[in-house]
């Protein structure tokens, strides 16, 4: 019996730590504003980079013509071809192809990873102007999902490589002008117009559904988030002139870092055993990449503080051995005797024969996760809000009282598997969406799922920016 109260007082001690009661979720949303506030004061200024993207004017549904995308950033490179009518919400057609990237490829040199895309994307566009649906397009929107400074819309130097990339020679180098070059060295005759993030994409392909789209928010194996900033608030870049009198700004919200986010020992530890400690804080609370290795974690300890679970299996020492999508299957298990549990924790960490109640717990340590990964989020999501003054209290600084600010229909795009494909993590953030802004203010405010976003996003933004339209 002693043994069955200390697997209670381990999850109750990690409950406790991972508290995210509505005040201390204001909190957050205030150090992010702040933070944000800072980022765009000066270069370095706070752990949120607030990079600048260029792009001032995003796509407002009338564009014509015929353009294409390409996205890397990650495992695969996707290429597609949009074909605009003039009528909003009429992407009249989308081809759309995927091919994985060879891992050797990754490492190498500059010309061996961009003559395979650029090889890549020629098939793609030869393919489709044998077909009906031409006219032919040349101007290319290019998704490239790693940090990169930008110097324009169309141009950026890249900061650092991540998920695996490592072509030391390119870091520090235009990344528009290695792609550029290795399309002409395939005698492809195109023009990259458009260079930005998988986010800024997101957020271009909901603005040109919806014209009160201000931020999109992308939550998948990783996070990060970027809205349309005031060009006179981007206070690091002074005199900058856009024709919107906006910009969107890339947050990398993944680094987000405030002394009022509920952290544990288990993500202390998560962290110092990270290939990066220190970064990347608030996406090791909230990603798909890292969720399931807390639980992983919790049910260790738990394992080491009983013999319930019997002897502690080794898996349980293996780091990411507990995936995320597993993580959620557990949770969602609702047959009486949590058979899928079961199965999971036999087949996954080789642990077999645990009662009906100790099972129970381990949903709840997966609830308990979840569950302060997504009211984080939309800590984050509101702070942007705030920022913007579209939380319902005037902005931050902006002197207004709250009574004549009439708050405005808002939308945030979202994507990412974590947020679409796991059921709780989308209810535990709509739940904190409305107790943190209170009904009335939450009621105007409507998260949308988009598909495919980071690269659709980008042929929009392509056409947005063509002198054709
Ligand atoms: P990206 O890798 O570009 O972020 P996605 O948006 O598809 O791609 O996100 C994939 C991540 O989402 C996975 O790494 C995983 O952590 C998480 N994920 C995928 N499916 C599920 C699921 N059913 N439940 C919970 N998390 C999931």
């Amino acid at each position: 019996r002693r043994k069955w109260k200390r697997l209670l007082a381990v999850l109750k001690d990690f409950d406790e730590a991972c508290g995210t009661p509505v005040g201390r979720l204001r909190q957050v949303v205030d150090a992010m504003a702040v933070e944000m506030h800072a980022g765009l004061a000066s270069e370095g200024g706070s752990k949120l980079k607030m990079l600048l993207t260029f792009v001032d004017k995003l796509p407002t549904g009338g564009e014509k013509g015929s353009y294409y995308a390409l996205d890397v950033g990650g495992t695969s490179f996707r290429v597609l071809r949009v074909q605009l009518g003039g009528k909003r919400s009429s992407i009249l057609a989308q081809d759309v192809e995927h091919e994985p990237i060879p891992p050797h490829l990754m490492t190498r040199t500059i010309e061996d990873l961009f003559d395979f895309i650029a090889s890549g994307l020629k098939q793609f566009v030869e393919k489709g102007n044998g077909s009906q649906h031409s006219p032919v397009g040349r101007e290319l929107g290019f998704t490239f999902s790693f940090p990169v400074k930008q110097t324009s819309i169309s141009s950026g130097i890249l900061i650092k490589w991540t998920k695996g990339f490592a072509i030391e020679d390119m870091v520090g180098k235009e990344v528009v002008e290695c792609l550029q070059a290795a399309l002409t060295r395939n005698g492809l005759d195109m023009l990259v117009t458009v260079l930005v993030n998988d986010t800024v994409g997101t957020m271009a392909l909901e603005h040109y559904h919806d014209p009160d789209t201000v931020a999109a928010v992308i939550i998948g194996t990783g996070t990060n988030a970027c809205y349309m900033e005031r060009a006179d608030a981007i206070i690091k870049c002074q005199g900058l002139l856009t024709t919107s009198g906006g910009m969107v700004v890339n947050m990398e919200w993944g680094n987000f870092w405030s002394s009022h986010l509920p952290r544990t020992t288990y993500d202390f530890d998560l962290d110092a055993e990270s290939p990066n400690p220190n970064d990347q804080v608030f996406e090791k609370m909230i990603s798909g990449m890292y969720l399931g290795d807390i639980v992983r974690r919790v049910i260790l300890r738990m394992s080491l503080e009983s013999d319930i679970f019997g002897p502690v299996s080794s898996r349980l020492s293996m780091p990411f051995i507990l995936q995320t999508p597993l993580m959620a299957a557990i949770h969602d298990d609702d047959t009486p005797d949590l058979t899928e549990v079961a199965r999971i924790m036999k087949e996954v960490l080789e642990i077999s024969e645990i009662p009906l109640k100790v099972r129970k717990l381990v949903v709840k340590v997966c609830a308990v996760v979840t569950r302060r990964a997504a009211r984080l989020a939309a800590a984050g999501i509101v702070g942007i809000l705030k920022k913007i003054g579209r939380d319902g209290s005037g902005g931050i600084a902006s002197g207004r009282s709250r009574s004549d600010t009439k708050m405005r229909r808002t939308v945030v795009a979202i994507e990412g598997d974590l947020y679409t494909s796991y059921t709780m993590f989308r209810e535990y953030l709509h739940e904190a969406l409305h107790e943190i802004l209170g009904e009335d203010i939450a009621h105007h405010v409507i998260l949308k799922i988009t598909q495919d976003g980071s690269a659709t996003g980008a042929a929009l933004l392509a056409a947005a920016q063509s002198s054709s339209n």
